[in-house]
């Protein structure tokens, strides 16, 4: 078995081409777990974890860049301004797991069960792929293609993920049979965008792949209108209106029973997840406002 340890994308977009049979490996903590259980045995490695280009997070204006390569435990220290993405990340395993695991990793999985992918989808990212005949770039939802399938080629490498920050609070939460190291039962982000006048939420681990809650979205969206409280961040939004949120927000899951939870359970997660992810991003706004007029 060969393992190629390129210091460059250019290198490794060629080894990549001439030994598709190499995978690409990053932290590792998916990939190990693999063939260490023997249900993979590659033809060889391709380590990405030493690639500058991969490991870079950057800011243009209100877009954020961040490298495949950049470990959850960089993500925490280096972007705390991405509030739901710094929550996904500390949820991740363990300390270990989030020295070595990045987001690269969790999108070349491709598991509904991967805690960064709802966050992507609820910022509606891109993801930067790479060839040695050029680069490409897929909205999250046409490289997520199913449970464990995605849109990459055998000759690309996924070098980063970009998305435009949004003008507003956002969370990620999760529900499991523990606080750590723990794989979601369900898991829900929200954005809220007060200068596009936007909600979005997305959910991880039940269904195929990761899905958004669109009829959730626009009801949100409209709910916030009717109240107000997109000019007003004081404005309250009635009770009834939030429960209504929760269940358009279950209504858009599509699970199924496993050995993790039933699809009842799920289904009931998301409701509650949604609506306290409402709660806190209103909350979270009417605080910054009350800051701002002090
Ligand atoms: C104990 C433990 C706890 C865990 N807890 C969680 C958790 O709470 N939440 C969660 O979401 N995950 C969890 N995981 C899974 C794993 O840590 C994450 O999915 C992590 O993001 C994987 O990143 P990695 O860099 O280690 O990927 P790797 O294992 O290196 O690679 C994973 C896959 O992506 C491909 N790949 C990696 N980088 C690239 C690239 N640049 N271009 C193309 N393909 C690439 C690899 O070929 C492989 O198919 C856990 C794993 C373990 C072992």
């Amino acid at each position: 078995m060969q393992f190629f340890r390129p210091s460059s994308l250019r290198e490794a977009l060629e080894i990549r081409a001439a030994h598709p049979e190499a995978m690409p490996i990053a932290g590792g903590t998916d990939l190990m777990v693999e063939v260490n259980f023997g249900r993979r045995r590659p033809g060889g490695f391709l380590d990405v974890s030493r690639l500058p280009e991969l490991r870079e997070i950057r800011r243009e204006g209100r877009t954020v860049r961040l490298g495949a390569g950049v470990p959850y435990a960089r993500i925490i220290r280096e972007l705390p301004g991405q509030v739901a993405l710094t929550q996904a990340a500390r949820t991740v395993g363990s300390p270990q797991i989030r020295t070595r695991g990045t987001v690269g990793g969790n999108l070349g999985t491709g598991s509904p069960a991967g805690d960064a992918l709802p966050v992507l989808a609820a910022y509606d990212a891109r993801v930067v792929l790479a060839s040695a005949t050029g680069t490409r770039t897929l909205p999250w939802h046409d490289f997520l293609l199913g449970p464990k399938r995605t849109a990459l080629a055998p000759d690309e490498l996924i070098v980063a993920t970009e998305w435009e920050a949004a003008d507003g609070p956002g969370s990620f939460s999760k529900v499991g049979t523990r606080n750590a190291m723990v794989i979601a039962i369900a898991g829900l982000s929200l954005q809220l965008d007060g200068a596009a006048r936007r909600v979005r939420v997305a959910l991880g681990s039940v269904g195929p792949t990761i899905l958004r809650a669109p009829e959730a979205e626009a009801f949100g969206a409209g709910v916030l209108d009717e109240a107000g409280a997109w000019s007003d961040p004081r404005a309250r939004v009635p009770e009834d209106a939030m429960a209504r949120f929760g269940e358009l927000v279950a209504e858009a899951a599509r699970p199924i029973d496993d050995v993790r939870g039933t699809a009842a359970y799920r289904r009931h997660a998301c409701r509650v997840l949604a609506r306290r992810a409402l709660a806190w991003a209103l909350d979270d706004r009417r605080a910054a406002a009350m800051e701002a007029a002090s």
